[in-house]
């Protein structure tokens, strides 16, 4: 196998795999090493919302990746689809938030971004019970049912000739004047044009372990566990993903329900707990009562890339010519996923780039 590639990306999330997507679609070879399987970590794990909770409560940045975003993803899902007959089901069922305390900012938001914001039709409302407070309804607002995002954009890669290296274990990441020249793997050692890192949760993890020396402009990256569950309910139980406080449903076009999520602090761990499953039980039924009647079928937890402002590394390293980071996407990095892709992309192929760069450098706030 020929392991040398114009450019190398370590991570097999959606941030990784579109990242490759994009780059081979500009001409250039591509090799992806993923340490377990591709797509299985908080991409999987996540909801799909195309919209973070409350866009106009997060920061401008966030929001820049999240619109660019928006305008790409009914084309990727379709085309998708096309090239690989799995359906992402992107479904633009809206969105609606039962309560809403800073309504002039959500409105001057919505009208800024040209997002449809409407009072709730009473359609929607039906069969949930809630303190209503001020309720916005965002019609045109969908999700995609990532798990099969992450499986047609897998096989894809592997059409398009994208070396996927899975359950490929990295020994060494190895410098010499300020340029990676080679990395070490169980499956062999290979040289370095460019190196992306898209490692999620672990970024920060294996630069300290592979990188040592580079303490300097290290990513502030941390797990930052959530929970999920789903209820196996027949299509039409839910027509619209549902938001109160941190806390929503998501329906999937087959029926099923999800119940998401926490964000919570526990290191590396991933094991879901009972309590929280009886907590996201209770919140799902009660506001939505005709779960009572179905049986919750998965409970899971996933490991985001957290940051303190939610605004990921994208960008090349300052210390190293042939180094470049695009992680760190925290609660939304679904949504923010196409225009992350694009911008490390333009960055390494120097074409103008699809958002103002300078907020995601490793040497911004984030
Ligand atoms: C419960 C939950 C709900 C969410 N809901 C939403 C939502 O509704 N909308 C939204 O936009 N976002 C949501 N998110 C956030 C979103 O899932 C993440 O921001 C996004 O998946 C991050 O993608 P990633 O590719 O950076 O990370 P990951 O998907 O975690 O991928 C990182 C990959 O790097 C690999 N890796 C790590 N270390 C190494 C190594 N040393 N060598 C090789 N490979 C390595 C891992 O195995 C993994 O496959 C949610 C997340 C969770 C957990």
């Amino acid at each position: 196998m020929n392991l040398s590639s114009d450019v190398t990306l370590i991570g097999g999330g959606i941030i990784g795999m579109l990242t490759a997507r994009e780059l081979n679609q500009a001409g250039a070879s591509v090799t992806l090493i993923e340490k377990n399987l591709t797509g299985q970590e908080s991409s999987w794990a996540g909801g799909g919302i195309l919209l973070p909770l409350y866009p106009w409560r997060q920061a401008e940045a966030v929001n820049c990746l999240v619109a660019a975003s928006l305008k790409r993803y009914p084309a990727l899902c379709d085309d998708l689809l096309e090239a690989t007959g799995i359906n992402p089901e992107w479904t633009p069922c809206g969105l609606l938030m039962t309560q809403i305390h800073d309504f002039d900012l959500a409105y001057n938001w919505c009208s800024d971004f040209g997002i449809a914001l409407q009072t709730p039709p009473k359609t929607i409302c039906s069969g949930l019970e809630t303190d209503w407070l001020n309720p916005l309804w965002l019609p045109e607002i969908g999700h995609v049912r990532n798990p099969r995002l992450l499986k047609a954009l897998k096989q894809d890669l592997v059409n398009r000739g994208v070396h996927l290296l899975e359950n490929c274990v990295i020994s060494g990441i190895h410098s010499q004047n300020s340029r990676i020249e080679r990395v070490s793997t169980d499956l062999g050692d290979f040289g370095i044009t460019e190196l992306i890192i898209s490692a999620g949760a672990w970024t920060t993890e294996l630069m300290a372990t592979l990188l040592p020396d580079a303490t300097q402009h290290r990513p502030a990256i941390f797990p930052a566990k959530g929970q999920m569950l789903v209820f196996d309910a027949e299509p039409n139980t839910l027509n619209a993903m549902v938001m109160t406080e941190s806390q929503y449903l998501i329906p999937r076009r087959d029926g099923k329900i999800l119940a998401g999520s926490t964000v919570e602090l526990a290191g590396f761990d991933k094991t879901p707990d009972p309590e929280i499953r009886e907590q996201l039980f209770n919140f799902a039924t009660k506001l939505l009562p005709a779960l009572q009647h179905y049986p919750v079928s998965r409970h899971w937890a996933g490991l985001r890339p957290g940051t303190k402002h939610g605004i990921p590394y994208i960008g090349r390293h300052p210390d190293f010519t042939n180094l470049s980071i695009n992680a760190g996407h925290f609660r939304y990095g679904l949504v923010m996923a196409p225009a992350s892709a694009c911008l490390m992309t333009d960055l390494i192929l120097q074409r103008p780039p699809i958002v103002a760069p300078e907020p995601y450098q490793l040497t911004a706030q984030h």
